[in-house]
Formats: C-alpha cells, sequence, structure tokens
C-alpha cells in the first residue's frame, strides 16, 4: 500500500500539460491536494547550452499551463532558484509532505534529481519518481539475456511486442487531479511568467509555439490525414509531411502515450511509430550509457583527427556553404527554431564529413538554435550523422549535397523559399548553381561569387578526405 500524503507538490520539468501525466495523475492518487509547481533556472537560462526558440516555447507553453490552472481554479507556483531550496522552502510554507515528479534520461539533470531528492529527503519530504517521459522505460525493453540494445531493428521488434501487449498503456486522466488540485487563494501571490528578453533572448513570431492546446491541434490535423501519407512525404522538406510535434514532446506539452495510441489507432501510421520508436531508443541508450553525452559511443572514434577550421565553421553556421540544401537548412533552423529531420542529417553529414569539424560542435549549436533541442535525440542524431554512435551510418557514407537536393526537393522549391537569391535560378541549377552558364546566371541575378558564395569545398576532395579520416580510425578492428 502505497503512502498517502495531505498535500503534494507536483514538479513540472518538461511535462508542462495536465493531461496523461504521470506524476500529477500519482499524486491526485495518493494526496488529498495538490500544487502544481516549476522552478525557473537562472543558472541554466544564462548558460550556452539554451537558446531563444526553447526559451521562448518553454515560457508561451508555461503561460498556458498557467491559464488552464487559473480557469480550474488553481495556480502555477513559479519559482527561481536553486531547485532543492526552492522546493525545500515551498513544501516547508505549504505543508506539503511530498514532492512527484517524472524522471528524465539526460545525465544532468539525473544528477540535479539525486541532489534534490537527497536535499529533500533530509528536509522531511518524500520524494516520488515515475516513468512518463517515454513510452517504454529503458529498462521496460532489454534482450533476453537483459542486456540493453544497441541496435534499433531488434530494439523495435521487442518494443512492438511490449505495445502490442498493452496498447492500451493508461492515459493518466485529470478527471481526479482536478479535484484535488489546491485553489489559487492557498497557493499565494506567484511572479508572472517571464519573457525570454528577460534573460536575453529575443523572440520571434516564427518560432514554434508552444501549449498543450496547439499541441493537442497539430496531432488533430497530423492523424487526420498526412500520418498515413507519412511514409512518402517525411523526406520532403518543402511539403508539411511531417507532425512539427518534436517542440511539444521535448517540453512535454503531450504526452508520448497520447502520440503512440494516435499511431496505434490509424491504420498506414507504422513509419511514424517507428520514428517515436527512434525517441525511445535514443532516451534508453542515454541512461544505459550516459557517457554518450559526452563522447563517442564507439570509444576508438576519439581518435578522429577533426579540424578547427573557423572560416569553415562560420560558412556552415550562417548558411553560406554554396551547396543550396545545407544553406536552406541552416537559414531554416537559424530563423525558424526548427530543422526537417532529412535537413538534419545532411547538414550533420556537411560538418562532419564534408568540414571534418568536431560532431560536438554541430551538437551544441543545435542546442542552442533548435525549440526541440534535446540530448537524446540530438546526441543520436549527431553520433549517427558522425557514424561514432550505435547502430550509426557506416563511415563510408557521405551524403553527396547536390544528390541529396536533386533527391528531396526537386525543382529547388524549399531552397528558393529560404534562399531568395536562388529565386530565378533554373531548376537544373538550383542544386549546383556553380554550373551554371554565365549569361543564365546573370539573367537569373545569382552570379557565384558575388551574389552567391562558390562551394567552400570541393565534394569529392571533401569525401576522399573524410574517407581518410575516419577509415583510418573506424576501420581498424
Ligand atoms: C543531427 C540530428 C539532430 C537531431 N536533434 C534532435 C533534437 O534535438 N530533438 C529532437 O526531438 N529530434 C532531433 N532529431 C530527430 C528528428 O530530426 C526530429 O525529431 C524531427 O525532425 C522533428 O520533426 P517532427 O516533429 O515533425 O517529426 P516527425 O517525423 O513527425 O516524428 C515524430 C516524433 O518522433 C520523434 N523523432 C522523429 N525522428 C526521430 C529521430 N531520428 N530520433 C529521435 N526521435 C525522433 C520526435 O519526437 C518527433 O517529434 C535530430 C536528428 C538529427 C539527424
Amino acid at each position: 500500500m502505497s503512502e498517502r500524503f495531505g498535500h503534494g507538490i507536483v514538479w513540472m520539468r518538461r511535462d508542462l500539460r495536465l493531461d496523461d501525466h504521470a506524476a500529477l495523475a500519482t499524486a491526485a492518487e495518493r494526496c488529498e491536494r495538490i500544487t502544481c509547481v516549476f522552478v525557473l533556472d537562472p543558472g541554466l537560462l544564462r548558460s550556452d547550452r539554451i537558446g531563444a526558440p526553447i526559451v521562448q516555447f518553454f515560457f508561451d507553453s508555461l503561460a498556458v499551463l498557467r491559464e488552464q490552472l487559473r480557469s480550474l481554479g488553481s495556480d502555477l507556483a513559479l519559482l527561481e532558484g536553486d531547485f532543492a531550496a526552492e522546493l525545500a522552502g515551498f513544501a516547508q510554507r505549504s505543508g506539503a509532505q511530498a514532492v512527484f515528479y517524472n524522471e528524465d534520461t539526460d545525465p544532468a539533470m539525473r544528477a540535479r534529481d539525486a541532489s534534490v531528492t537527497r536535499a529533500l529527503a533530509s528536509a522531511g519530504c518524500a520524494v516520488v519518481a515515475l516513468s512518463d517521459l517515454v513510452y517504454a522505460a529503458a529498462a521496460d525493453v532489454l534482450q533476453d539475456s537483459g542486456k540493453f540494445y544497441t541496435v534499433y531493428t531488434p530494439y523495435r521488434r521487442k518494443w512492438n511486442m511490449l505495445a502490442h501487449a498493452r496498447p492500451q498503456l493508461p492515459i493518466p486522466s485529470l478527471r481526479l487531479a482536478r479535484r484535488r488540485l489546491c485553489p489559487a487563494s492557498a497557493i499565494g501571490a506567484t511572479p508572472d511568467v517571464p519573457r525570454p528578453e528577460a534573460y536575453g533572448y529575443a523572440s520571434s513570431e516564427r518560432f514554434p509555439r508552444g501549449g498543450s492546446d496547439e499541441a493537442a491541434a497539430l496531432l488533430r490535423t497530423f492523424a487526420a490525414g498526412p500520418i498515413t501519407a507519412y511514409a512518402d512525404e517525411r523526406n520532403l522538406p518543402a511539403r508539411e509531411g511531417t507532425s512539427r510535434l518534436s517542440p511539444h514532446l521535448r517540453a512535454g506539452t503531450i504526452g508520448i502515450r497520447t502520440c503512440v495510441a494516435a499511431a496505434l489507432h490509424a491504420t498506414g501510421a507504422d513509419a511514424w511509430l517507428g520514428e517515436l520508436v527512434w525517441r525511445d531508443f535514443y532516451h534508453q541508450l542515454l541512461v544505459h550509457v550516459p557517457r554518450v553525452a559526452d563522447e563517442p559511443f564507439v570509444l576508438k572514434a576519439k581518435a578522429i583527427a577533426y579540424r578547427d577550421d573557423g572560416d569553415a565553421w562560420r560558412a556552415w553556421c550562417s548558411g553560406t556553404t554554396g551547396y543550396p540544401i545545407v544553406d536552406a537548412a541552416m537559414l531554416q533552423l537559424n530563423t525558424t527554431g526548427w530543422m526537417h529531420n532529412r535537413l538534419r542529417m545532411i547538414v550533420a553529414s556537411f560538418l562532419t564529413k564534408h568540414l571534418l569539424l568536431d560532431y560536438r560542435r554541430g551538437e551544441r549549436y543545435f542546442e542552442q538554435h533548435l525549440a526541440d533541442a534535446d540530448v537524446a535525440a540530438n546526441n543520436g542524431g549527431w553520433q549517427w550523422s558522425a557514424s561514432t554512435g550505435t547502430d550509426a551510418a557506416p563511415y563510408f557514407r557521405v551524403f553527396n549535397p547536390t544528390l541529396q537536393g536533386k533527391t528531396y526537393d526537386p525543382g529547388g522549391t524549399f531552397v528558393r523559399s529560404m534562399v531568395p537569391v536562388l529565386a530565378r535560378v533554373p531548376d537544373r541549377y538550383v542544386h549546383e548553381p556553380w554550373t551554371m552558364p554565365p549569361l543564365i546566371a546573370l539573367e537569373a541575378g545569382c552570379v557565384v561569387g558575388r551574389d552567391y558564395p562558390a562551394p567552400i569545398v570541393d565534394h569529392a576532395a571533401a569525401r576522399t578526405r573524410a574517407l581518410l579520416a575516419y577509415g583510418s580510425i573506424l576501420s581498424r578492428s
């Protein structure tokens, strides 16, 4: 029989919603009264591990969550400062005896949670941690030998068995929680959700919009049609072929069980379900092998001789490499706080293979610019692209950016939308403008070297250099 409490705190972190919420539902079952609390971390907000799109997304989502709680007669208690001190102080002031939270997989957050738990326990407060971030917790999908999986395909097979064994994984409901929520009058005055500008971040209308209402609307639209065409459309950045739910799954403005249920109920949604499984796969890897957050999964890859070329780095960041698909992708990231998955693979391959720069620099840049920046998926994606990860692309796979552009953006609709100077370049040259005859270039207003950069590396030479640098290390047994 689980211990019961008079008053419990639901410590919200990356789960900014009220439904399908394990910690909230469990707290509602075990406490007479519950208060939802969010603690702003000024250290993280001022660090270089975060950027404007994700800060704006979280603040918007917090504001929506607060409105939802207020409409239920309660409120969101917003605290700022050291997690342990703030939570212990709030527990003491409000007479709470327990803190409920949903576990993270990020090693830094797990270390923080362990120290907060110790501090709360010594202040006499119980702590209850729940699994909620992923559909299958790291310990739920193991090989028969008990080892964790490092290869996706068998992981997925086992994951499928779990999903089919309990297809109706209970989605915790808000009904009971509603009755338990502490009235706003008992929570007292609590500060407004800040604007990103308060921490030095510029807001933008172009960044993804936060809030659980927005997430529910996106899922509804996606499940009503695009989900079944996903397998065909998912690689085309000019189409709205993917769900755009990643910032919501990052901030928890939608629950993973709700997404999995939508995929299991739709016909032809297996390809999309497969991506949700990739998400679980990378999260379990981070739990079992936390060192991947800092170093290559394949240890010998530590010896790869990356270059330190400031000009190449700046060209990649600013979208001025001279390869339209790479540049358009980086401009999409820099201006909208999101990038299409096919493009993430292209720019990551370009950085690590063509430019031979350390994948960790790209990973950090993504952290600072993505609204969905997530250690598990970001690290997994970067290490996959750099051929240093588990079940990664083989080192000799070096995407040809021109061919990638022609295949996935035929006619150049996407690159033109991001790089206006390419607007009048004829289709056949749009992914390789350096091959345009001079007269055509003049007519198109896109003279390479004047209006648009010449390619910063030659594809064939860069590929040979990458094969040597990676092959000399990774092909060794
Ligand atoms: C180099 C690189 C870096 C990446 N960094 C991140 C990141 O920081 N955060 C992030 O959420 N995703 C990351 N991804 C994975 C993927 O690109 C995004 O999840 C996807 O583009 C988000 O768009 P969507 O929501 O429309 O995805 P959909 O195609 O609709 O997929 C649905 C959901 O599945 C999950 N998902 C999809 N693809 C992957 C994948 N390959 N790995 C793990 N989960 C996946 C996401 O949560 C996504 O929202 C990265 C991929 C690469 C190659």
